[in-house]
Formats: C-alpha cells, sequence, structure tokens
C-alpha cells in the first residue's frame, strides 16, 4: 500500500480529533504537551512538502550485524509495521563474532543470517559494509562510503550509535554518521552521489553509559506489544544468540537447555532475559519523563529510546509525530 507522510499525519490528528481511545495520543485523545529538546541546527519546515515521494525511511546504522536488530528492532517491527521502510546497516564485516569458526567463515554465516533477520523484521535490506570487524575507523573512506549510501537511500531519519560507547566500532560508526551529517548537502563533496536537499534527522540509539553523561530520552518507545517479534527477528541470528554471545557471557548451559529452541516460550524468554536489559533500564529510568510527556498512560515494561543528535536536520513536530504516530 502506497503511504506518504501527509496521510500519517493526517490520520493521526483525525483519530486526536476524533477523541479516539486508542489514537496517537493516547485515552484522553489530548496531544501531549511535548518537551523535545531543540537542536542546533534550523529547522527546514519550508522543504518539508519538497521531500521525495513514497514511505518514510529510516536507516538504522549499526556497526556490527546485530547491533540494529538488539537495539532497534523493536522499534522497527512497530515502524514497519505503520508502512514505514527501515534498512539495517552493519559498517564491519562481524568476523570477529566467533571462538571457532575462522573471520572468513564466521563472516559469510553472519551474512545469511542477516537476511533471515532481514526477512523476519521486514526490513528493505541489510547492507553490510564489510569493513574489518573490531578495526574501524572513522576515516574519511568510511565517512564517504557512509554519506553516499544515506544520499543514495534518501531516509527521513537515520538511528546511530553514540559516540560514547564501549566498542570502538560503535564510536566510530557514531562518528562517521555525525561527520558526514552536515557534508550530506554540499554538493561538491563525495560527488558520486547526489548531495541532500533535506538531511535526514539522526537519533541516538540507547545505551547505559554514564560519562559524559547519559543519553536523554527525546524520542521515547513503547514496545511492549513488539516483543515477541523482536525475539523473533534475533533468532534468525543463530552463530550470536546461541553460540558466539553465549560463550562470551558464560551461558551456554542455558543455550542447551533449550534444546531446539522449538518451545517460543522458552526461547524467547531467554532472549528477553539477556537481550532486552536495556529495554527494561529505559522503562525505569525514564519513567518520571515518560509521565510528563505522557500523562494518564502507562509506563510501558519495554522502552526503546532515542536522543536527538544536534549534527542532523533539527526535526520539526510534524517529524516527530511521523515517527512517533
Ligand atoms: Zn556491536
Amino acid at each position: 500500500m502506497e503511504i506518504n507522510r501527509r496521510a500519517f499525519l493526517t490520520a493521526s490528528a483525525l483519530a486526536a480529533a476524533a477523541g479516539a481511545t486508542k489514537g496517537a495520543f493516547g485515552a484522553t485523545g489530548t496531544p501531549p504537551a511535548r518537551r523535545h529538546r531543540v537542536a542546533a541546527c534550523p529547522p527546514r519546515s519550508s522543504e518539508y512538502e519538497a521531500r521525495r515521494p513514497g514511505p518514510p525511511r529510516v536507516m538504522v546504522i549499526g556497526a556490527h550485524p546485530d547491533d540494529a536488530d538488539i537495539i532497534c528492532g523493536a522499534t522497527t517491527v512497530r515502524l514497519v509495521e505503520r508502512g514505514f521502510k527501515v534498512k539495517f546497516v552493519s559498517v564491519t564485516d562481524g568476523s570477529m563474532g566467533h571462538h571457532i569458526l575462522s573471520p572468513a567463515e564466521i563472516a559469510k554465516v553472519r551474512r545469511a543470517e542477516t537476511e533471515e533477520a532481514a526477512r523476519r523484521f521486514g526490513l528493505d535490506g541489510y547492507d553490510i559494509y564489510g569493513y574489518p570487524d573490531c578495526g574501524l575507523y572513522p576515516s574519511d573512506d568510511v565517512r564517504r562510503l557512509v554519506a553516499r549510501k544515506i544520499r543514495e537511500y534518501e531516509p527521513d531519519f537515520i538511528f546511530t550509535h553514540r559516540t560514547n560507547d564501549y566498542h570502538a566500532d560503535h564510536r566510530a560508526t557514531g562518528q562517521a554518521v555525525m561527520d558526514a551529517g552536515y557534508l550530506l548537502g554540499v554538493p561538491h563533496w563525495c560527488e558520486e552521489a547526489k548531495p541532500m536537499r533535506l538531511r535526514p534527522v539522526v537519533l541516538y540509539m540507547c545505551d547505559l553509559f554514564t560519562y559524559p553523561r547519559e543519553l536523554k530520552p527525546d524520542v521515547m518507545f513503547d514496545v511492549d506489544a513488539y516483543m515477541d517479534r523482536w525475539c523473533d527477528g534475533l533468532d534468525a541470528q543463530v552463530s550470536q544468540f546461541y553460540d558466539w554471545l553465549p560463550w562470551d557471557k558464560g551461558t551456554t548451559g542455558e543455550v542447551k537447555a533449550l534444546g531446539d529452541r522449538s518451545d517460543i516460550e522458552k526461547r524467547n524468554a531467554y532472549l528477553r532475559k539477556y537481550w532486552a536489559f536495556r529495554k527494561v533500564a529505559d522503562a525505569e529510568r525514564f519513567a518520571d519523563a515518560w509521565r510528563e510527556r505522557y500523562p494518564g498512560r502507562r509506563v510501558p515494561k519495554y522502552m526503546e529510546t532515542y536522543e536527538i543528535s544536534e549534527y542532523g536536520r533539527a526535526p520539526t513536530q510534524e517529524d516527530l509525530d511521523l515517527l512517533l504516530g
């Protein structure tokens, strides 16, 4: 079905006006007073209508072939259900992600697993750029490739890592996206792809790091209803969630107890136990922010949270309404 931003916004406004009990603004039907932080770049709302036609697009740019899945998977299910096109990216090849298979072997396995993950999440593609895992730098080469891919896909929104994160590849990925942010619209830079007149809104994916400061909850999603499908998406990456990561964490015994994983409830409980901690932590640490933003609305058990980057386009209220639904 062909959808566009205007249709989204109109439907959302109509639902609110009708006092819909399950509309975009919850039980009251009244838009809450949102307090989104204003980013440094001025908004370009006059160009809003000049965007390319078609459904809104999101590009989730992670360092490894499971970062987008783990961190943004439930948001993705929610957006895809609403008609968004979502593309996942892994800047590296994930070739360090195993304790037995060789780097070349595991890179191949992971590529195949991301194809299955793409099918389960309903993605518009899962791209692997192929830089060496655990060796990524925000070089000019990486910046240009990331920028070219962004220009070609023309996303409305980008989700990526913050630069204070435990893994050097995550930091390098976030840095490359930030470095590309302004340059996306500079015509003489990276001339192999058409410059963007309307740059995307960039949002940082959730992490739990506190130095030099923790993530700000500018955009919060209640993802309780999407957790089973999120688990199903993670389940596609067998080498990671049932092999390498349990070995790394010392939980292989629990994986053995799952057997052939045909008990979906048990499988999902396992995946939630080890991989939903960030979503549970967000629901707890941002509960007050949620109540303030959405008075009277139940605080979710699982939350996926994002901070608006000052290096992307400053989102208009229309952008935020579009994203939040
Ligand atoms: Zn990673």
